[in-house]
Order: C-alpha cells, then structure tokens, then sequence
C-alpha cells in the first residue's frame, strides 16, 4: 500500500491558519488508509520515531527543558524516558492486544465460537496539559495510532515550543499526511476541536476542564478519557525505612518544581517518629541547589499562573496558623519570580487550601497521626484519588493500609514510579480521573470492540427461536438442571434433545 508522507513543513506555520473542522476533515480522510495497515506496517513508523528520539536525544531534552523551566535531568527522565518506554512496549504488545482474542462460549450456546475482535475508532484528539509537555500528549497519541487511528493533538498552549518540538518530531520521521496533526491554541482551538466530533477525547489536564470537556462530549456522545489532579498521600509509619522515606517525600513532592499530578501532596507521619522525620526532611531540603543548570534539583515553575496559586495556598496556610520549617513567605519572593525555593509546613489543618486543594507546587505539608484508621481516614479525605504511598517496614501491612486507599495508583515504600510502568493500567479514582491508559487497555481504549459470534450455519433454527410451542417445560427443565445445586447432565441433556427435536420441525 502506498500512502503520502507528511511534508516536511514546519508544523505550526502549516497549522496556525487552520480552524478546527479542517483539522477534523483532514483526520477524517486520512483515516482509511492508516486504518487499512496491519500493526506491524503501523509499528515500523513507531520504532522509526523511538530511533530518531534516541539519536536527538540531548536535542529534544534541551527543547523540553527550555520550553518549561524544568532541570534537563528531569526532562530526560520524566518526560523523554517514559515515551521511549511507551514506544518499546508498544512495539512488543500491540499486536497481540489487538488482536481478535478468542473466548469461552457457554453450553447453552453450543455450536457457536466466540471472539472479541478490536477496530480503529477513527480520528481521536489529544487534549495535554504543560507539566510534561512530551509524554502526556504522546503516550495516548502513539496508543491511538498503533491502534489504526489518526490524531489531533491539542498541546497546551502554556508550552508552545514543546507542541512544535511534537509536530516536527512525526514529520521528521515521515509519518503519512496528515496521519498525526498538531493544532496549536489555547481552549478555544480545543473547544472547536470538540465540536468537530472527533470519535475519541483522551484529555490530560484539570478537574475543571475535564468537567467542561466531558460535558462538550456528552452533546454528541462522544467517549472521554480524563486524567485529571491530585492530592496525594504520603503515609509514614514508625517502622519505615526513614532515610528512604526523607529522601521520597523530597523526589516526590519537590520533583518538577511539584507541579506533578503524582506529586506527594500530603505527608502523615506516625506520632513517635514525627519529630526525627522532620529533623531530617528540613536537613535534607536545605541541601538542594535551586536553578537550571545541568546539575541542579530544583528548577523554575513553568508559568505564572501556577506561582500564584503555590502563592495563594501557602498565604492562606500561613495566615490560618500553620509553621513554615524552611523556605521563603510569599510576601518576600521577588516580583515576577518564577524560582520557589522548597517549603515545609507543620501545623496545618484539614479546612486549609493546602490540604484541600491541589496545589502544584514545591510544598510539603507533614501532620502527625496516632492510629492506622486515622491515617487512612485522613489519606482518603480529599476529593481526589490519583496516587498514594504507604511506608513500612513490614510490607504485608504496607499492601493492607494500601488496599484501603481510594486511589487509582499506590505505592508500598515507593513514590510515583507506576506511572513508568506500562504493564500497569494509569488513572485516577473519584475526581482524578476517568477511565485508563497503558497496558492492553491503553491500547484497546482506542478500539471499538466488538462481541463476535460465529455459528457453523448448519441447523435451520436454534432451540430459543420462533416456535415457541411446548418449549416453555423443557427449556424451564433444562435451567433447573444447569444452574440448580447441583449440576444434572443426564436430566439437562434429555430437555435439550428434546428442545432440538422441537426446533427441527
Ligand atoms: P488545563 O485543564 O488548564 O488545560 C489542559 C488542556 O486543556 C490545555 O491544552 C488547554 O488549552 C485545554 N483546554 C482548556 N479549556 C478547554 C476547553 N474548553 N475545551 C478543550 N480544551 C480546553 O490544565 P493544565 O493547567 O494545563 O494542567 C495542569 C493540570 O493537569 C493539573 O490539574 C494536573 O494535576 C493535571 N494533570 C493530570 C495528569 C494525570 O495523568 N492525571 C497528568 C498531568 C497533569
């Protein structure tokens, strides 16, 4: 089969003119050709692209790390890797995810095979947030066209040079015309891009915009994914490996300046090691260099906004009574800053901001705990449930305080890292989030599924059909001998005969 590549023009020159129904029309038209290749011809331009990312590698990091304040390290291994990852997994999975998996029939339906078979559902649209510009928008996108789909990407308009950095990535390794499309813009380019009536929406963002965009769905029926905020949980027990843990809540509450939907958010430390962790947290936090540069741990926040709502929570707790261990007040960072150096908070309470709301910044709030049920209690007291920690030495306790959180991601003295797991299906619980990706699932979201049944076609009725004269008895015989206490072959046999006797006059 012989499709056009994608000219190599620079993406958003080729974009910013177009509305949103062209982006929508020109999906469309590619879809059948896209559609028509076998996975293996789809993964050839997967495995082309993992190549070129590796052979740029240093390239598309600087871009990622200039296009959002983060340090490089963490835009090669929060935002590259996981892509990289995504890619090889795909590679190794897809075909047999979707593929028709043949399943079991019941004996009531004997003589008829069953499969599950796995189209393309069309043109999705990726709607991405700016925290990790490069894997929240490809990861879904590289799932949708693995799965025969075409894509429109509607990256965030908070990191522009990122959704250009995307769009030059698939032109440059020669994906099909108009297979993969970029549309640049703010909300509004997205809103139009809903009302063209993709086939999917797989939106990562926030809880607000998610409400809006499932509702803008709901107008035409069109399936959502929504992969939303967080607030998460760090639960610390007296037995915990405490170096370890100290050295968790910072990765994973300080790590990308905080802004991570997996961020820890919330740290409950049992009573009798509250104090020693405390010590070592603020020790620990004070050795971080703050900057940009290669060997820095804390970059800068990606745009103002976001410094205004760290600023706005952390006012509110301050004022409200809570102890600022280390960092700066709000009323002493520099105009315009966009560096927050780490903050730790005692003395916090539920009803504040920062134990209520998502903050996205780097914030750590710790609060004492006496009891198991307490902790759990107040692990769960959030509307959120996207990832949690539980950290003990003993695991089997770890894996039971785990299976008592509502959340679509736990860790047993561990932070964040499911994430980084494709084996495992991401996604949020309550209002984090609906539905999942990676795994089979990731892959299959991007299907139409359907219940496949094959008959030999050698019998003129079956049993349940038309007529239904003096079947009411047997058929009432046959269930009484199947799903009663104990299984009757003898008996079920006898009324299913007499059934197929019936059905062939
Ligand atoms: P946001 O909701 O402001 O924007 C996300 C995207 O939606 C942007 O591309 C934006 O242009 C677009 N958008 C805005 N209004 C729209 C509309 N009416 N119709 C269509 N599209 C519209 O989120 P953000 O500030 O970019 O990202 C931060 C949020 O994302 C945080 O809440 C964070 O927790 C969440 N997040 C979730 C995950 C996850 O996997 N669960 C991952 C990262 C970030």
């Amino acid at each position: 089969m012989s499709i056009e590549p994608q000219t190599a023009t620079h993406g958003s020159e080729m974009s910013q003119a177009t509305a949103p129904i062209e982006f929508l029309e020109k999906s469309r038209n590619a879809f059948p050709l896209w559609a028509a290749l076998s996975v293996e011809e789809r993964l050839v331009y997967l495995r082309k692209l993992r190549l070129h990312m590796v052979q740029h590698l240093d390239e598309v990091s600087v871009a990622i790390a200039t296009g959002t304040g983060k340090v490089l390290v963490e835009a090669l291994n929060t935002d590259v890797l996981p892509v990289l990852e995504a890619i090889r997994h795909i590679e190794k999975h897809a075909r047999h995810s979707l593929a028709p998996q043949k399943v079991g029939t019941p004996i009531l339906l004997i003589g008829k095979k069953s499969y599950v078979t796995y189209q393309p559902r069309g043109v999705v649209l990726v709607i991405s947030p700016w925290n990790f510009p490069l894997q929240l928008p490809m990861i879904p996108m590289l799932a949708a066209l693995a799965a025969g789909n075409t894509v429109i990407l509607k990256p965030s308009e908070v990191t522009p040079t990122v959704g250009q950095l995307i769009e030059e990535l698939f032109h440059k390794v020669g994906f099909p015309k108009d297979v993969v499309q970029v549309a640049h813009g703010t909300g509004e380019m997205g809103a139009g891009l809903i009302e063209g009536r993709p086939d999917y929406i797989f939106f990562t963002g926030s809880g607000r915009t998610g409400r809006i965009i499932q509702q803008a769905a709901a107008k035409h029926l069109i399936p959502t994914t929504l992969e939303l905020g967080g607030k998460d949980p760090m639960i610390v027990f007296r037995d915990a490996p405490m170096e370890r843990a100290v050295q968790a809540a910072l990765w994973g509450g300080l790590m990308n300046s905080g802004q991570v939907c997996m961020s820890v958010e919330r740290v409950f430390v049992e009573r009798p090691v509250y104090d020693e962790f405390l010590r070592r947290l603020v020790s620990e936090v004070t050795k971080l260099r703050l900057g940009t540069n290669e060997n820095d741990d804390i970059g800068q926040m990606t745009f103002p906004t976001q410094v205004d709502i760290v600023r706005r929570h952390v006012e509110e707790a301050l004022m409200k009574g809570a102890k600022m261990l280390v960092g700066t007040r709000p009323s002493e960072w520099p105009e315009g800053t966009m560096t927050i150096a780490p903050i730790v908070l005692t003395d916090v309470t539920p009803d504040m901001l920062i134990m209520r709301e998502e903050t996205f910044g780097p914030v750590l709030p710790i609060v004492p705990f006496d009891t198991e049920d307490e902790a759990v209690r107040a692990a769960n007291s959030t509307v959120y449930g996207l990832s949690a920690s539980v950290w003990t030495s003993d695991v089997e306790r770890g894996r039971r305080v785990a299976g008592r959180l509502v959340t679509g991601n736990v860790l047993v003295n561990d932070v964040v890292i499911t994430i980084v797991n494709q084996n495992l299906p991401f996604g949020g619980a309550k209002e984090s989030g609906v539905g999942r990706y990676h795994g089979p699932e990731g892959l299959r979201m991007f299907t139409v599924q359907t219940a496949t049944m094959v008959d030999g076609g050698r019998r003129t009725r079956d049993v349940n059909w038309f007529p239904y004269e003096g079947k009411y008895p047997l058929f009432a015989e046959l269930l009484k001998a199947y799903y009663g206490p104990n299984r009757q072959w003898g008996r079920f046999g006898r009324a299913y005969l007499r059934l197929l006797r019936l059905s062939r006059k």
